[in-house]
């Protein structure tokens, strides 16, 4: 059984809050600070006592965030991620398209299919009302120069949601082939060997940089995939995690995000792919992240349907294993804490 925590406001004491635990009942005066133990079940069950927030027990919600279709880079229709959603017992799905790049290519939504996924959206969220709660949101690319997830652009979309990624360390101007950091090897090949003279260190500097400048820049919900340029490093490949330059590139966006307040994914898009055994961040960056009280939810970056709570079970158990003791997720249309 998960814990239930609610929060409730005495409707005859408004200078009152009761905190309530399942069966420890912990009561507080907001102006002495003193507390107590009562029982405030039948206040509850006679609609004296209303939450202030909901409360949500952390083994019956299923959530996931971060979700592709078959109108960018997925396989499957959204509907289809709705139906595998609800059969598996989900809260809510949320669903994040890769915004349009202002250049041709083959992952993103397009200028034209941009309106027709976000009214799919809606209308599907409509729909399923009464059986699952749907969000619509956009995975927008960070590229300095040419666009930011807090772009006016985008606020103009009326979205519930933004992921804030970086796939590339080229900009749109000096490289109009766009490299992404986790294209097949030969892209890959030539990302590093083209625009960073052959240096994987070179790499790792200018794309954490970028995922400081975005957490700096803000105007999204959450950082997608932290740690995207390890997708190629399967039994390190091309460098080990452990090279002290490394710990200094990923530490330094790691702080940019501490201040920031924005929220970080575990994410297990690689996993469910085939490309890695383990999730972004790496477990060594979950331990920083924790060290610096950065907020994480787990997302699936699901491409399909079956996909949508990958590796979920093993990732919680992760963040538990490094301290952390929630999640956050969007529910009601709120972001809230969950307990792991
Ligand atoms: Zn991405
Ligand atoms: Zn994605």
């Amino acid at each position: 059984m998960g814990l239930h925590v609610g929060v409730f406001r005495q409707e005859n004491r408004p200078d009152c809050r009761t905190v309530f635990p399942l069966l420890f009942i912990l009561r507080f005066d907001v102006q002495t600070g003193k507390g107590w133990f009562t029982d405030i079940r039948h206040w509850v069950e006679m609609g004296s006592l209303r939450p202030l927030k909901k409360s949500y027990s952390n083994d019956v919600i299923k959530t996931n965030y971060h979700t592709h279709n078959d109108l960018c880079d997925g396989q499957g229709s959204i509907l289809e991620y709705i139906e595998t959603a609800v059969a598996k017992d989900f809260t809510a799905l949320g669903f994040s398209s890769h915004a349009p790049l202002p250049l041709a290519n083959e992952w993103t939504l397009s200028d034209e299919k941009l309106p027709i996924y976000l009214a799919e959206v809606d209308r599907q969220k409509e729909r399923w009302a009464n059986r699952i709660q749907i969000y619509k949101g956009l995975e927008i690319d960070y590229i300095p120069g040419s666009q930011t997830p807090g772009d006016e652009r985008w606020k103009a979309l009326n979205l519930d949601f933004i992921v804030g990624s970086v796939h590339t360390t080229t900009g749109l101007d000096e490289n109009p082939s766009y490299f992404c950091v986790d294209g097949p090897e030969d892209e890959f090949q030539a990302l590093i060997h083209e625009i960073h003279g052959g240096s994987f260190e070179n790499l790792s500097e200018v794309y954490f940089q970028r995922v400081a400048e975005l957490a700096g820049l803000g105007g999204f919900s959450f950082l997608g995939h932290f740690d995207l340029i390890k997708k190629r490093n399967r039994d390190e490949a091309y460098f080990s995690e452990k090279e002290p330059w490394y710990h200094r590139h990923v530490l330094r966006a790691l702080d940019a995000v501490e201040g920031s307040g924005i929220i970080m994914e575990v994410n297990s898009g690689a996993i469910s792919r085939g490309a890695l055994d383990v999730v972004y961040p790496s477990p060594w960056i979950l331990a920083e992240a924790k060290k610096r009280n950065i907020p994480v939810m787990v997302n699936a970056d699901a491409h399909r349907p079956q996909d949508i709570d990958c590796h979920f079970d093993e990732s919680r158990e992760l963040l538990r294993d490094v301290g952390y003791s929630e999640i956050w997720a969007l529910l009601d249309g709120d972001w809230t804490a969950l307990p792991i």
